[in-house]
């Protein structure tokens, strides 16, 4: 096998492909030599050493000692120099590189190959003894620190105690004498920890280095970072071994960093920052202050320090020649380091560049004004989560943080208000025209009000896709959901949390995006939606095949889809509307009544309520699809809990309390997720279907005549798992359309479908697609029902599971593609088989997730449905996943 990759010289072995084989940082720099930029010659050992380093006992490839001697004598021969040679002295830096860049890895070691003698040598041929010390004394700490594994506080505490007592601030003010002194003490260091004295033998010291590059793949952050980041351990790291060029060597040199467009904004102009006489890292070290590169960033900063355009006219010009060129061959933002040795410019590493929503948008659009990119490819340039940073206000990065806990970042945005640990609590605090954060232990569809009213909600139990975080996502609103420190004392009204209280009333901000709860009102920065975000919206939309609705029960929530695009409701839960006000009261009459009658008289109540809901949803949608799913809550979120809240129901039905008590206890069940809820209700009670049927038709009838645009409502039947329940509700909706028709003398046209949540439906969806029109995939609760754990308790144990390995994400905010997937599959193809002309379509949670959206696609289903706020996120993502 080949292991080892040579570049230099306007040529290189590897190229940008091969950044698998190479890592990349390896591959990039062997195609900037190829494009005959001028990169210090060089040689890369592949990640395949790595993998066979750790399936050997980490030990090498026989045949490497002898490639990487022949790669040392090109770059010598490239460079005029001998390793270890004690005249002509070749320097190296030892440089790791995975395929993606990763933390954790072992620091670059530079100067390598300096040794006592090799100093001198250094010393004559560049008449710079300062120089040539600095480098050394600079080698000495670096392989110490990541080869050797010393601490390097102990080695700056030298050069600190130095420059004190000779009062010097800067470390190019230390002469080569002083240098020399310090680095003596810095080698009686070494030998006094290690026993034995820093390697001379710049064999020793390269071997070292190399070992360390590969050791460093194995380190607990490396592994760490590779877990939170789902990359593979198998993967391995190359290691990069390059020619020394000097930024230190005094005033006509220097080191820096740059991105060739403005990675925060994304404006289109070189930005980054440079140190004179300086190396390496000193430039993100914090020792001076970086200069800015161009004279345009200089003067609005403000900063009387000069930039390298007016320093060294003749690098930066070459420079910028390069950033072009980069940007265009790669077709991307570049994130860039270079250095210049004595005016010559030398280019170091380039990659694409990391950037801002906000800035991903900006050149994605640019790149394809400047006809960079096509509209297909600019489409790829955006991640759909991160247009989230774009739709709430976020916390300025600038802002102090006084973080009290971390949560789970359950919905996006962050908030500031004064603690209130009611829903009652919130909503009167809105009316006086006070902002409050809601915190609760877990919230209930109860607390509807209350989340409306409060900024933003703040939980110390559930997970990602508990009601709070559900809910407030729907919303729109901040959620930081599970913060398992916090102990709520609802009696006392305060909260304690790691050794400090905080009292109701006290202001806090939460912090959406990253699951922080921090004391005190901090400073935020408002969304604004930039034309680019339409313009990139728009080629999403040409390109996807999916439709994209939107899971909403009130017309705000609608109102706001609609402006985000959705193109229809995919998901009305009826239920989130009988939490209002009153109505409540006619939902609890219906439940506790004894005698169909009595539910009659309670559903009579609620006609006109749900027929005017409907009606306002019909006109928003304008004549676009709306899916009703009938009732379909566990009775037990409908029972009074309270004994005022009984007394409440009985004075309206004109019962007794304590009769209605027993009733109530009698509803009671064990597990209320799997109990009497969806089409068992509307089994056990034909008039709740009956009802919300004619509420659905008569609010049809009247959004046509108002509109003027034909309304065809979906309606869909819930929790099916028999053929013969779908087909008993389906008779109610039926008939009702009959009477409704005659009565008002219109024709509608409606469609009658089923929710797919239960595995039993995936399985029977041939049977079951011959009375339905539509599946809807409900996926929360397929996820519950196919792995048999509830997704309110699952958070107490999945964070294990995802630990050790046994699962990669958790399934209720990633699709199951393996599992749950499997029965979308099953579902869709017995669905087509009996009913070709089938539609499909989405309506959990994963609607609103990327890569579960990319499976839908895959699946060919006709639509995703998800919450108001993360329509935009669907578009792009479903644009995504059909290029
Ligand atoms: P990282 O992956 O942490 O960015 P690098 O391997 O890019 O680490 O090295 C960090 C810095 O070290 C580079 O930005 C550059 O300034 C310096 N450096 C690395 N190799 C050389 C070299 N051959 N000559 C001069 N400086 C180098
Ligand atoms: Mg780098
Ligand atoms: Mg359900």
């Amino acid at each position: 096998a080949k292991w080892v990759y040579t570049f230099g010289n306007g040529s290189a072995e590897g190229a940008a492909d091969m950044r698998n084989l190479l890592g990349g940082k390896g591959a990039n720099l062997a195609e900037m030599s190829a494009l005959g930029l001028p990169v210090p010659p060089g040689f890369t050992i592949t990640t395949e050493v790595c993998t066979w380093y750790y399936e050997h006992g980490q030990s090498y490839p026989e045949t490497l000692k002898n490639a990487v001697a022949q790669a040392l004598s090109t770059v010598g021969t490239a460079t005029g120099r001998v390793f270890g040679d004690p005249d002509r002295p070749l320097l190296v830096s030892v440089r790791s590189g995975a395929r993606v860049s990763m933390p954790g890895m072992m620091d670059t070691v530079l100067n390598l190959g300096l040794n006592d003698r090799t100093v001198e040598a250094i010393a004559r041929e560049t008449g710079d003894a300062r120089f040539a010390y600095d480098s050394y004394r600079r080698f000495i700490q670096m392989y110490s620190d990541v080869v050797l594994g010393l601490d390097h506080h102990e080695f700056e505490e030298v050069l600190e105690d130095h420059k004190e007592r000779n009062d010097l601030t800067l470390d190019t003010d230390i002469t080569a004498e002083a240098w020399q002194g310090i680095i003596e003490k810095f080698k009686s260091l070494v030998e006094e920890e290690l026993e034995r004295p820093f390697p001379q033998d710049p064999q020793e010291q390269l071997w070292g280095a190399i070992g360390a590059v590969f050791s460093s793949w194995m380190t607990p952050r490396a592994v760490t970072y590779r877990r939170l980041h789902e990359i593979p351990g198998d993967w391995g790291t190359a290691v990069n071994v390059q020619a020394m060029v000097f930024g230190n060597m005094g005033e006509r040199s220097a080191t820096g960093v740059a991105f060739t467009r403005n990675p925060s904004t994304g404006e289109n102009t070189l930005y980054g920052e440079f140190l004179v006489n300086a190396q390496g890292e000193d430039v993100v070290a914090g020792i001076r202050t970086p200069q800015d590169i161009t004279e345009k960033a200089r003067l609005e900063a403000g900063s009387s320090s000069a930039s390298l355009e007016a320093l060294m006219p003749e690098a930066f010009a070459e420079f910028q020649s390069y950033c072009s060129q980069l940007e265009k061959h790669y077709m991307d933002m570049q994130d860039l380091e270079f250095t210049i040795e004595n005016g010559k410019l030398w280019m170091l590493q380039t990659r694409a560049g990391k950037r801002t929503a906000k800035a991903a948008l900006k050149i994605a659009v640019d790149m394809v004004a400047e006809g960079l990119l096509s509209e297909e490819k600019a489409i790829g340039r955006v991640e759909p989560g991160a247009l989230d940073q774009l739709l709430h206000p976020t916390i300025d990065p600038k802002a102090e943080r006084d973080i009290v806990t971390t949560g789970l970042p359950a919905s996006p945005g962050a908030a500031s208000g004064a603690i209130v640990f009611s829903s009652d609590a919130a909503e009167e605090a809105k009316a006086a025209g006070r902002k409050t954060i809601l915190v609760r232990v877990e919230t209930s569809p109860e607390d509807i009000h209350g989340m409306h009213a409060a900024e933003g909600i703040l939980t110390s139990r559930g997970g990602m896709t508990s009601h709070a975080a559900v809910v407030a996502r729907g919303m729109g609103k901040p959620c930081v959901a599970g913060a398992g420190t916090l102990r709520i004392d609802y009696r006392n009204g305060v909260i304690n949390v790691a050794g400090r209280q905080l009292k109701e009333g006290d202001t806090i901000t939460i912090d959406g995006a990253t699951g922080q709860v921090l004391t005190g009102e901090v400073a935020m920065l408002q969304p604004t939606l930039s034309g680019d975000f339409g313009i990139l919206m728009g080629w999403a939309d040409r390109v996807r095949r999916m439709k994209v609705r939107t899971n909403a029960e009130t017309p705000q929530d609608a109102k706001v889809a609609r402006d985000f695009g959705a193109e229809g409701i995919g998901l009305c839960r009826t239920e989130h509307m009988f939490f209002e006000g009153e109505r409540i009261i006619a939902v609890r009459e219906m439940i506790l009544a004894e005698t169909e009658a009595g539910r009659r008289d309670a559903l009579a109540k609620l006609l006109p309520m749900q027929r005017k809901d409907f009606t306002e949803l019909f006109e928003i949608m304008h004549g676009l699809p709306v899916t009703i799913r009938l009732l379909d809550p566990p009775l037990h979120e409908f029972l009074p809990k309270s004994d005022e809240e009984l007394e409440e129901v009985a004075k309206a039905m004109g019962a007794d309390a304590d009769l209605l008590r027993d009733r109530a206890l009698a509803l009671e069940e064990f597990n209320p997720m799997l109990g009497h809820r969806g089409c068992r209700l509307l089994v056990s009670y034909p008039e709740i279907a009956e009802m919300q049927a004619r509420a659905i038709f008569e609010a049809a009838a009247a959004a046509a005549k108002t509109t003027g645009a034909p309304v065809v409502p979906e309606i869909m039947v819930p929790l099916v798992g028999l053929k013969g329940e779908l087909d008993l509700v389906r008779q109610s909706i039926d008939a009702m359309a009959e009477a409704v028709m005659a009565e008002t003398g219109t024709t509608i046209s409606f469609q009658v479908g089923t929710m797919v949540e239960l595995p039993r439906a995936a399985l029977k969806a041939a049977e079951i697609a011959q009375s339905a029109e539509f599946f809807s995939f409900g996926t929360n609760d397929l996820t519950q029902t196919t792995f048999g754990i509830s997704r309110d308790d699952a958070a107490s144990f999945l964070g294990t599971y995802q630990r050790r390995g046994i699962m990669e994400q958790d399934p209720f905010v990633s699709l199951d593609t393996d599992g749950v997937g499997e029965l979308i599959q099953i579902a869709t193809d017995r669905g087509r088989s009996s009913r070709p002309e089938i539609k499909l379509g989405i309506c959990g949670e994963h609607g609103g997730d990327p890569s579960s959206i990319a499976f839908c696609e895959s699946v060919g289903l006709d639509y995703v449905s998800c919450s108001a706020f993360r329509v935009p996120i669907a578009r792009l993502a479903a644009a995504q996943s059909a290029l």
